[in-house]
């Protein structure tokens, strides 16, 4: 019997803590991420951000990184 693993899911936490992610996006993990931080950092090679809250990390997919950072704009 083969048991296959399930990597860990990165999913968007975006554009804020009030609104989910318009894509329900989550990162594409490579075949060989298994744990969050190999899947984060395939996350980054796809324009994903990730971003340090209190008591945890907040996974932006890149069209919730160009919002937020557009509402950052005055
Ligand atoms: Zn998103």
């Amino acid at each position: 019997m083969t048991a296959t693993q399930i990597g860990v899911e990165v999913s968007c936490d975006g554009p804020d803590e009030h609104t989910d992610c318009p894509d329900s996006a989550a990162v594409r993990a490579s075949f060989a991420s298994r744990t969050a931080r190999q899947v984060r950092a395939d996350g980054r090679a796809q324009g994903w951000t990730t971003r340090r809250a209190p008591g945890q990390l907040e996974d932006m997919c890149p069209s919730c990184t160009a919002k937020r950072q557009d509402e950052a704009q005055p």
